[in-house]
């Protein structure tokens, strides 16, 4: 491995010497047929890709890309996310096994395993989400054949301690994968603490404009990859040429953009806490917030996503919170350019243990504006919260 930090791996590998005169970034080769010439030959892939579906020179540097970020041997892409959970999900359990995982985890990857693993016969148990790592080894069973991770969880931000759950999976023969999706592969590097599969949503930080959907998964188990690449050969996923671009052009400035926004996350964080009308910011990297000490020890940087709880109220206020915004886009994702918000009370509801909370719960993504400019538009949403709280 070099010995250069990511920042500068994410950009070298764009301008390694020896490749001969050529762009910066690779040709967008949009193809289904590839052609030969020579019949010997049509089926070698040595020479590249023989179909379209194997994907052209754009994914394949962003798969090395990501392989080389998450430390793993290798990683492949998808089309969205939520393909990346359920590739693995697919890959490594059969009929007849448990899978355990969080409460908290995130909501179509609960639906996905409550749903079409069900049918497959695959059961989950979905554990209270602040179950912490000696509570979850205590409730692996016989049949327990894969536990999956999110840390800090969906929505309520939950932390867990990674390597205390990896390494006791690996001494039962239980298979670990983690939801990364918070940490990017930058901030968190799940395989070094000896899970077996990272994934993350690409559409988030590492695409970075809110203009693409794509998963990534990483691993280097090489029973894990292999069942992870024949999942995917025998689902016919594929990542269009363009989207693959368009997420290797993100990769290369996401340490600069994860930064700035963790850095304007935390500054609203704080500003948060301190105010009158807020019970708790659900946010780790915040000194005093629930998971601080496993986010001090386990992460090199913060995502810009967090969690609000509000001291009571009710739906309108909570939508009259949001209405007053000029800022904060209302719009579901994150990890782009733009601050959002949204409002996720009624989500607690699909929960099998729905947690206690002091009011209604939004939950705010940062993005690279100017944080003071965003702290006042906030207090804008402030003012019209009481308002509403003050109505008949
Ligand atoms: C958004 C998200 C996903 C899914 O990503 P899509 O590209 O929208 O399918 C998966 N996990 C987490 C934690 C997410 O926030």
């Amino acid at each position: 491995m070099s010995p250069h930090s990511d920042r500068t791996r994410l950009i070298s590998s764009a301008t390694r010497r020896g490749q001969g005169r050529r762009p910066v970034n690779p040709p967008i080769e949009r193809a289904s047929t590839m052609l030969s010439d020579r019949a010997e030959t049509m089926r070698d892939d040595a020479d590249g890709p023989t179909y379209g579906l194997d994907g052209g020179s754009a994914a394949r540097q962003l798969r090395a890309a990501l392989a080389d970020l998450e430390g793993a041997a290798d990683a492949f892409i998808v089309p969205s996310g939520l393909a990346a959970v359920t590739v693995p999900l697919l890959a490594l359990t059969r009929p007849g096994d448990e899978v355990i995982t969080s409460d908290a985890i995130y909501g179509p990857s609960r639906r996905f395993l409550a749903r079409y693993q069900a049918a497959r016969g695959v059961t989950t148990r979905f554990l209270p989400a602040d179950t912490d790592a000696a509570g979850l080894i205590a409730a692996l069973g016989d049949r327990t054949r894969l536990v999956l991770m999110e840390s800090p969880a969906s929505l309520t931000f939950e932390m867990i301690d990674v390597a205390a759950v990896a390494s006791a999976c690996r001494n039962r023969g239980v298979l670990t994968v983690i939801d990364n999706t918070w940490g990017a592969g930058l901030a968190f590097k799940p395989l070094a603490y000896g899970v077996d599969v990272s994934i993350q949503a690409l559409t988030k930080y590492v695409s970075g404009h809110s203009d693409v959907l794509m998963g990534g998964i990483a691993a280097s188990v090489p029973a894990c990859l292999r069942a992870v690449a024949d999942t995917i050969e025998d689902l016919g996923w594929h990542v269009s040429p363009d989207d693959a671009w368009l997420a290797l052009r993100g990769l290369r400035t996401l340490p600069l953009r994860y930064g700035e926004q963790g850095r304007s996350g935390l500054i609203v964080a704080e500003w948060l806490q301190a105010r009158p009308e807020v019970a708790r910011v659900l946010y780790p990297p915040l000194p005093g917030a629930v998971g601080h000490d496993l986010w001090t020890r386990d992460f090199t940087g913060a995502a810009s996503l967090m969690g609000v709880v509000l001291k009571g109220g009710h739906t309108a206020a909570a939508c009259a919170f949001l209405d007053a915004l000029s800022l904060f886009g209302m719009g579901y994702s994150w990890g782009g350019f733009e601050s959002l918000i949204t409002h996720e009370t009624h989500q607690m509801a699909y929960r099998d243990h729905p947690p206690i909370l002091e009011g209604e719960l939004i939950r705010l993504h940062i993005g690279l504006e100017d944080p003071a400019d965003l702290i006042a538009d906030l207090e804008h949403g402030f003012a019209a919260f009481r308002a509403a709280l003050t109505l008949p």
